[in-house]
């Protein structure tokens, strides 16, 4: 018998599922309110990437001198951005369509919500419903940015980050407040376009949970590029004073800038899915998920941010393909292998770049447990010196015992591609002997690689 899936929310998580499901023969209906491609495509990884592109393309014609070019002054043109982040959207948007449809998924542009544990109800915008029954249903209605009661975003001058895509102005003087992954982005992409930039920090260091070596080298970076940072400071209130924003911090510390933009985390869009109706367990509004993803009810999935595991569009993917696989039971005869989410590598796209994957240097330190850690610079890359661009380094933490590669973090241009080399090896415990014996290209950054394993 076919299996029926319904799919509500069709960001990255639901994308895959829908597509791999239909491959493996189910019929398949996906659900999605927006845009085919999700938020990662509409909000968050695609037009912040393209913004950050843009400023490392402004930068890099800054340095002209540097490659034996004389100087150039290049400037921004906010029409020509504004049409570049469309053309990718719409573009990946539109080739996201083409794959489900030439899958024959039924794709309906609508709000989804479970009526029960087997029946999916879609409303249109005209507001006419459909019920769908279902086999198998997956949620991945993703997540929006968190507003605090003391926050009150205007689109204008108080942002979140969807609103900054781009802003119809470069702003003059922008205050981020948050210093996780996405608030450093955030400084990273405005200071590159030549913006004053402030950074409200609530704990001593930027980017909490990471190796504390890679953030002082992004602080370092920040530091020198002229953002004024708050440490140890928690905002209390943002508010417009004409056309200022004032920033009040809990320490008695007042930011003034043009603009402030709030990066202090997510928070699930399940409120109105139906989990109650539908007796799905959830906490604090995440779908709790077993090594499956599936929830307390068999056929009910749950994947993506919505999930409450690693909020990335990479583990979403996989989330969503691993899901199609165990609901079409391709698994019965053979052992699954389930995410691993501690061996996702992930990526942080400032200047300089910085990836990392596995186990830390501090996690190991602070678990007591024995690793060889080696680092090498990229100072002494030739690939490195034909950039112009010497900053960084490649850490690899090993097992000294039998030489497993269990983790890696590296600073520096193209940290985000590089990275995926010491993810394939902690993801198949492949040893650093096998990357030193590895010949790579040269002269390629990922000669460094094999130097740390060495
Ligand atoms: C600024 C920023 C930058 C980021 N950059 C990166 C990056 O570089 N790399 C990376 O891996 N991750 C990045 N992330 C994280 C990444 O965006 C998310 O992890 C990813 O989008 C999660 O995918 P998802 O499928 O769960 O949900 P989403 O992409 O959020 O998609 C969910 C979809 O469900 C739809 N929906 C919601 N409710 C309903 C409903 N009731 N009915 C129908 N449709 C519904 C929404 O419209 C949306 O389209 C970034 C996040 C932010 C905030």
């Amino acid at each position: 018998m076919t299996v029926r899936l319904v799919v509500i929310g069709g960001g990255p998580a639901g994308v895959s599922a829908a597509t791999t499901a239909a491959r493996l023969g189910a019929e398949v209906t996906i659900i999605e309110r927006d845009v085919i491609g999700g938020a990662a495509h509409l909000w968050d990884c695609i037009p912040s990437k393209a913004m950050i592109a843009t400023g490392g393309a402004l930068a890099f014609l800054g340095r002209s001198a540097g490659m034996g070019l004389e100087e150039v002054e290049p400037t921004i043109d906010i029409e020509s951005l504004d049409g570049r982040l469309r053309h990718i959207m719409d573009d990946l948007a539109q080739k996201n369509n083409d794959l489900l449809s030439s899958q024959n998924v039924r794709i309906i542009t609508g709000t989804g919500k479970m009526l029960d544990a087997h029946t999916v109800e879609a409303t249109l915008s005209d507001g006419t419903t459909e019920a769908i029954p279902a086999d198998k249903i997956l949620l991945s209605t993703g997540s929006r940015p968190r507003i605090p009661e003391w926050c009150h975003p205007d689109g204008e001058r108080i942002l979140t980050t969807r609103d900054a895509y781009p802003p119809p102005e470069i702003p003059s003087h922008l205050t981020v407040v948050g210093s996780g992954v996405t608030g450093v982005e955030f400084v990273h992409m405005f200071t590159s376009l030549g913006a004053e930039v402030s950074l409200i920090v609530s704990r001593q260091h930027v980017l909490p949970g990471k190796d504390p070596e890679v953030a002082y080298e992004l602080e370092k970076n920040f530091i020198d590029r002229g953002v004024h940072l708050y440490k140890g400071a928690r905002s209390t209130s943002i508010e417009r004073e004409g056309d200022e924003v004032v920033v009040k911090c809990d320490d008695g510390r007042v930011v003034r800038s043009s603009h402030a933009v709030l990066a202090i985390g997510s928070i699930p869009n399940s409120e109105s899915l139906g989990l109650d109706e539908a007796g799905v367990e959830h906490e604090w509004g995440y779908v709790t998920i077993d090594h499956n993803a599936q929830s307390n009810i068999e056929h009910i999935y749950a994947a993506g941010d919505l999930s409450g595991k690693l909020p990335l569009s990479s583990v979403a993917t996989m989330q969503g393909r691993k899901i199609a696989e165990h609901m079409l039971g391709m698994h019965a005869d053979r052992p699954h292998r389930h995410i691993n989410y501690s061996k996702a590598a992930s990526a942080i796209f400032t200047e300089p770049e910085i990836a990392d994957v596995g186990v830390s240097e501090a996690e190991a330190f602070s678990q007591g447990r024995k690793v060889r850690v080696t680092k090498v610079p990229f100072s002494a890359s030739a690939k490195a010196m034909i950039n112009d661009d010497v900053r960084g380094f490649v850490k690899l933490i090993s097992d000294p015992a039998t030489g497993v590669v269990l983790g890696g973090s590296i600073v520096g241009r193209h940290a985000a591609e590089l990275i995926s080399v010491v993810a394939l090896c902690v993801q198949n415990q492949l040893t650093v002997s096998d990357l030193a014996e590895t010949i790579f290209v040269h002269p390629t950054l990922s000669e460094t690689l094999t130097e740390a394993a060495e």
